[in-house]
């Protein structure tokens, strides 16, 4: 089967095997099965952060757990259980209908639920673990349900357990979230302020902060459907703040935000951007016109032209500021 369908960039790569698993038990089937137990195996979401550069040599495991439910309401928090196969964003949007808000700043990030924790997803001042109460996967080697929380899922930025010691070894099947009860707004960060001074409303709904986010990420990132991409490409590099002022006293206007604990970021699309990358092309992988830190498929693109184009990027960066850009997406 071509998985070109199966991921955002739209990149062609042929699986041998794909088997849809909607359950644990049809999970350790897989696992007990004769042939197929004894094979590598690919877990696949929505493939919105997978660069396909080779034919998967795995069986691919095409997660469409499905489900949606209540699971407590508590005086501090509601606590919402989704299936790792739900569209994160129909998730979303279901849970503000339902009168239990708190997802709203992860509005329309592409995607299903149970590969929110892998990366512990983050947009607009709210990342996965600020709302997380625990998971359930099966566990590749046992073939056994584990119920996860949120000490032991590891959660940083982009990173998580699933990332490090359990890539490839478990597949997850739920996620329960924490909305915190009363809800408070989160409107932080700068794009967000911009629209509460533009329209005059200083205490937004999460119905409002739902529809600004919609808009803002419609206004600047490529919708997969129409323009093949995973959303960043690169990770926001972190630095001390010796190497940022180093950074500063040859380029004052990075841009860059404190940490609580002393670090830096570093925007990675100025960074490209200021390499003179943006809109440019290498073969049929490009970088987004409006936002260097996206890489396209032009059209037909190949998984090593955008691991080619990505290099590039990384060589030049490195050359003007002595940084290492750590690609976001999985590249199998
Ligand atoms: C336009 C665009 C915008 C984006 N914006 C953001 C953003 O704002 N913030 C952000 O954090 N991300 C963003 N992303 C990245 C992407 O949406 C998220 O990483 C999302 O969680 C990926 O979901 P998926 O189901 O498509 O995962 P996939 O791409 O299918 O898989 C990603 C990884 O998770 C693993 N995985 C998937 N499902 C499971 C499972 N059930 N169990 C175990 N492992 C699993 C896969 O093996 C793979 O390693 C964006 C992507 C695009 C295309």
């Amino acid at each position: 089967m071509n998985l070109r369908t199966h991921n955002a960039f739209g990149l062609s790569a042929q699986a041998a095997t794909l088997v849809r698993v909607d359950s644990d038990a049809a999970v350790r089937r897989v696992i007990d099965h004769a042939e197929l137990g004894r094979a590598p195996k690919l877990v696949l979401g929505g493939g919105s952060n997978i660069v396909f550069t080779r034919d998967p040599q795995s069986v691919v495991l095409k997660v469409e757990v499905m489900g949606r439910r209540l699971v407590e309401e508590r005086a501090d928090a509601w606590i919402v259980e989704a299936g790792a196969g739900e569209n994160w964003h129909d998730v979303v949007a279901w849970t503000l209908q339902q009168g239990w808000p708190g997802l709203e700043n992860l509005a329309l990030i592409p995607g299903t639920v149970g590969a929110a924790p892998v990366q512990n997803i983050g947009a607009y001042g709210v990342e996965l673990q600020d709302r997380f109460e625990s998971l359930d996967l099966v566990d590749m080697v046992t073939g056994r349900s584990v119920t996860l929380d949120i000490d032991a899922c590891h959660f940083g930025y982009r990173d998580s357990v699933f990332k490090q010691s359990l890539a490839g070894k478990s597949v997850i099947t739920r996620v329960r979230f924490r909305l915190p009860r009363p809800w408070q707004p989160v409107l932080g960060y700068l794009e967000l302020t911009r629209r509460v001074h533009e329209t005059g409303i200083d205490a937004p709904d999460a119905s409002t902060i739902f529809d600004w986010v919609c808009a803002i990420r419609r206004a600047k990132l490529p919708d997969p459907a129409v323009i093949g991409n995973v959303g960043s490409f690169f990770k926001n590099p972190v630095v001390t703040t010796e190497q940022c002022r180093d950074i500063i006293g040859r380029d004052p206007e990075v841009v860059h935000y404190p940490l609580p604990d002393g670090s830096i970021k570093l925007a990675a699309g100025w960074l490209i951007d200021a390499c003179g990358w943006k809109g440019k092309s290498i073969g049929r992988a490009g970088v987004y016109e409006k936002q260097a830190l996206v890489l396209v498929n032009r059209g037909g693109a190949s998984g090593a032209e955008v691991v080619t184009l990505a290099r590039a990027i990384q060589e030049s960066v490195y050359g003007r500021f002595g940084i290492r850009l750590e690609p976001e997406p999985v590249i199998v």
